[in-house]
């Protein structure tokens, strides 16, 4: 077996069936992507629309390939991505979704997508505050070409990621919508994600090694 089978079947053995392994692939090669493909993996995790465009064209042939669009996502990429992405993790405004709509409608597609919410009120940190998710998730869910199936959040690196794991599972609670999904965890924390209701794992490093540094 490839050293990246190996480490997918280690964290695999770690993760209840219930649970998607999402595989961050994000700045490594698709040949890696090839490699966790062989072993079994299907849902794939990037963050830059133009390199997953790049990595997208080097692999037709992976055809129950599934994509998930977890970086920071500006308006005028979303015409490269819908129809294209099976899921978009990161909509965090009410534009961003609209756009996603129509492109997403014209391709007589339907793009799965979670609200990223900044659990820990970050100034860095993309996605909308908790106060707002009501409101948007209501606006959300009646567009056409979107099917909002959940919540997303990436805690602060700092402290312990489990009580803002639990906000986020009680947020969704309150909602009183069908949001099946939370994606939450990491490599450093999807076990207590999991313990905290995770329905969506991103686990990148456990898999793949250590990012290559860009050049
Ligand atoms: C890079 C990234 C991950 C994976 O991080 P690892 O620590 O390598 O598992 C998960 N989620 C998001 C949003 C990321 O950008």
């Amino acid at each position: 077996m490839s050293a990246i089978g190996e480490r997918l079947a280690a964290v695999r053995a770690r993760i209840p069936a219930r649970v998607t392994l999402v595989a961050v692939s994000k700045t490594q090669p698709a040949e890696a992507i090839r490699e966790a493909y062989a072993a079994g993996q299907r849902d794939f995790g990037e963050n830059y629309a133009q390199e997953w465009r790049d990595k997208a064209a080097a692999l037709p042939d992976l055809r129950e390939l599934v994509w998930h669009f977890i970086g920071a996502l500006q308006t005028n990429k979303v015409k490269y991505l819908a129809g294209q992405v099976g899921w978009v993790h990161t909509v965090d405004r009410l534009a961003l979704a609209q756009e996603i709509s129509r492109r997403s409608t014209a391709r007589g597609a339907t793009t799965r997508v979670l609200l990223e919410v900044n659990v820990g009120g970050e100034a860095s940190k993309s996605g909308c505050a908790p106060a707002e998710v009501p409101a948007l998730a209501q606006a959300v869910a009646q567009l056409p070409g979107i099917a909002l199936r959940g919540l997303m959040c990436i805690p602060p690196a700092e402290g312990d990621p489990r009580p803002h794991f639990a906000a986020l599972r009680g947020l969704r609670d309150g909602l009183g919508l069908d949001l099946p999904e939370l994606s939450m965890g990491m490599s450093g924390d999807y076990e207590a994600a999991i313990a905290e209701g995770s329905t969506m794992v991103r686990v990148g490093t456990a898999i793949f090694g250590p990012r290559p540094t860009k050049t």
